[in-house]
């Protein structure tokens, strides 16, 4: 029996890899779990799954869970959500944005296995963290679908063999749309995914292309592979979650439906594989699957993503932090859609890259790109 830990268990990836633990209730117990808010839904989990350990990012939300759980371990505020980064065999992390980043810390410098949804953090302080994980051997398996598939493609040859990574992208709910139409893009048409029901965040990245910019970049830091070996090919189906080329030309993808719980139970049982609920691929049944390529006039955030790639240092961590602070703009209905490409690449444009930074220089990147 191994335990685990699941930060942001109330988002869609925490709630996914909550199914799958209530799936393998024989292999894994749940320990830990954290949330940003305190809601009845947590209280649920709370029920259901009798952690040890709770905690709350908002401090008042966390004295009413004590208050409803007199017994249970209840810690609060941004400190006490990290500290469940090793109360856990295996700790999922799935909370939105750099807030996860000491919670990943403490989990690789604690040779925990970290299966990572969290993709600013990879984004920002990848190879801070990859760095202190090899110290301690800590595994660290990425939940991401795109990321997912290339893992599990990566097992079929050897990481030397690797020519390309090709990264799918849905193309979001505005493929095929021109520049004036993007400029009038309301809130709610953003957060209208195709194919994915996720939070508010993610699907404006989805809209803006960002999401792919953040995938390619977190790519880059799990694999170590460089940006020019990186491609992102458009895929509207979702079926095919990535491919790898090998250097003898041999393509290997990864298909499934799209379920987030495959990825997640395979990042909590790697290497083993075993039975799921997803439901089973009937690729004659689906009958046609489409593939181009990216638009990078129209969504200029996939560009900037390459381009902060390039620049390695501080760059990908004042993207994640400027697009964060425009996305949530945004979401309030104070800038426009097409403002939150212009104000990433302002704030590029300003950066004085560092390069090899430190946790000191990552934070203050991202203070920067957030200002
Ligand atoms: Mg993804």
């Amino acid at each position: 029996m191994r335990t685990l830990a699941v930060i942001g268990s109330t988002g869609s990836i925490g709630r996914s890899a909550l199914d799958v633990a209530r799936n393998l209730k024989e292999r894994f117990k749940v320990e830990a779990l954290a949330c940003g808010h305190f809601s009845p839904q947590f209280c649920e989990q709370i029920k259901e799954f009798a952690p040890r350990i709770a905690a709350v990012n908002d401090t008042a939300g966390a004295l009413e869970l004590q208050k409803a759980f007199p017994d249970l371990d209840v810690r609060s505020g941004p400190e006490g959500v990290a500290s469940l980064g090793d109360s856990a065999d295996v700790v999922v992390l799935s909370v939105v944005g750099l807030a996860g980043l000491d919670a990943a810390l403490r989990a690789v410098k604690a040779g925990k296995r970290l299966a990572i949804a969290t993709k600013e953090v990879l984004v920002s302080g990848g190879e801070l963290v990859f760095r202190e994980a090899k110290k301690t051997g800590a595994e660290i398996i990425p939940v991401d679908s795109e990321h997912s598939a290339i893992f599990q493609c990566l097992a079929a040859g050897g990481r030397e063999s690797v020519a390309r990574l090709l990264i799918t992208a849905s193309g979001g709910p505005f493929r095929g749309k021109d520049k004036t139409f993007l400029e009038n893009v309301t809130v709610k048409e953003a957060l209208a995914h195709p194919v994915w029901k996720m939070g508010p965040k993610i699907s404006v990245d989805s809209a803006t292309m960002m999401n792919k910019g953040l995938e390619v970049i977190e790519a880059s830091r799990l694999f170590s592979v460089p940006a020019e070996k990186i491609d992102v090919v458009i895929h509207p189906q979702s079926i095919v979650h990535s491919l790898v080329e090998f250097c003898d030309g041999a393509q290997l993808a990864q298909l499934s439906v799209p379920d987030m719980r495959l990825a997640i139970q395979y990042a909590l049982t790697y290497p083993v594989r075993l039975p799921s609920p997803v439901a089973k691929l009937d690729l004659s049944e689906i009958g046609k699957l489409e593939f181009g390529k990216p638009d990078m006039e129209n969504f200029p955030c996939l560009k900037l993503a390459y381009e902060a790639l390039k620049k390695g240092g501080i760059c990908p961590a004042v993207l994640n932090g400027a697009n964060e602070t425009a996305v949530a703009r945004f979401l309030k209905g104070e800038c426009r859609f097409m403002d939150i490409p212009r104000f990433v690449e302002k704030k590029l444009n300003e950066t004085v890259n560092i390069i090899d930074p430190d946790l000191e220089d990552i934070l203050e990147a991202d203070r920067f790109g957030r200002e």
